[in-house]
């Protein structure tokens, strides 16, 4: 059993990049609706017992017959939890410290570390995410499809954005690319730098 994290903010209070109506759709029933279907898909089942991030770990251990379910609807759940978190208001600027140095070394630059980030984002087809991840010790950007998420691949998610329509539709339309822009105001660098430090 997994419950809807409550947002650590107001839903206004990533405006005006993310506007209140798309926070109050996309959290109380997006993302509910993915914690609701995820508790039916392991309701009877193993899995339920188990913390939703180890079951996103061990996504393809779940039988095939009851996989599909549990894999679309637990990512969801876990993918928009880590969302959340990884926004704040009074946010965005560039990050500091050792994370700011892994960053310049692996991109050359903060401005380019974003441009192949957004890049990745809007070659996305259809609905996904774009990943900022630790590979080991590595730092990497990634794409994953609808709610696959890089845990399943052993990857550790340091940073996410959400470019399935609904995450923007209502304030960018079809401008995904300027969702991908503006997003950056909003990124709580204090917190992806404490879970990169844990690494
Ligand atoms: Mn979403």
């Amino acid at each position: 059993m997994f419950e809807l994290p409550k947002l650590e903010y107001a839903y206004n209070a990533l405006e005006p990049y993310i506007d209140a109506q798309t926070m109050t759709i996309h959290h109380d029933k997006h993302h509910q609706a993915y914690v609701d279907n995820f508790n039916k898909a392991v309701a009877g089942t193993e899995w339920d017992k188990m913390a939703l991030e180890d079951v996103i770990r061990n996504i393809n251990k779940v039988p095939e017959n009851i996989r599909g379910p549990i894999k679309n609807h637990g990512g969801g759940a876990y993918n928009h939890a880590l969302f959340w978190t990884f926004m704040a208001p009074n946010a965005g600027g560039t990050p500091s410290g050792d994370l700011a140095q892994s960053i310049n070394k692996k991109w050359g630059s903060f401005d380019k570390f974003k441009e192949e980030f957004n890049k990745a984002g809007l070659g996305r087809f259809g609905s996904g995410w774009v990943w900022l991840v630790l590979n080991g010790n590595e730092l990497e950007i990634t794409s994953t499809a609808n709610q696959d998420s890089p845990l399943s691949e052993g990857k550790k998610p340091l940073l996410a954005n959400d470019v399935w329509e609904h995450a923007y539709y209502l304030k960018y339309q079809n401008k995904r690319a300027d969702y991908l822009a503006a997003w950056w105001n909003v990124v709580n660098w204090k917190y992806v730098e404490q879970l990169f430090a844990k690494k």
